[in-house]
């Protein structure tokens, strides 16, 4: 019986025991570390999402064994440079840097 009452109490306010919503939070613990992680590497010699570095090819180009000088690396306005193929692919699924989370907006490529 005090069980059930239990139920009915915690329904209202948030509690972390309760086996029916955890997914979401997971979720967003997740992200959280994500970013976390990534701001160490703020000095940015190497590429933040595939983390080659910036003087080599992109994992993706390195992998496939395709011409090296095929791989820019793309430079934003915030200064903060990767790799054009793989923040090609990442601003597709979030128009924002990797590194710092504001609006990534394309300053310039550069040939390695
Ligand atoms: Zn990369
Ligand atoms: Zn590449
Ligand atoms: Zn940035």
């Amino acid at each position: 019986m005090s069980e059930q009452m239990d139920v009915d109490n915690a329904s209202p306010s948030p509690q972390p025991q309760q086996p029916n919503k955890p997914k979401k939070k997971r979720f967003e613990v997740k992200k959280w570390t994500a970013v976390a992680f990534w701001s160490w590497d703020q000095s940015n010699e190497t590429c933040a999402i595939c983390r080659n570095h910036l003087m080599e090819p992109c994992i993706e180009c390195s992998g496939s064994g395709k011409d090296r000088s095929n791989c820019p690396r793309a430079v934003g306005v915030c200064n903060h440079s990767f790799h054009l193929h793989c923040i090609d692919t990442w601003i597709k699924t979030r128009n924002s840097c990797p590194l710092d989370s504001s609006e990534w907006t394309l300053k310039e490529v550069l040939q390695n």
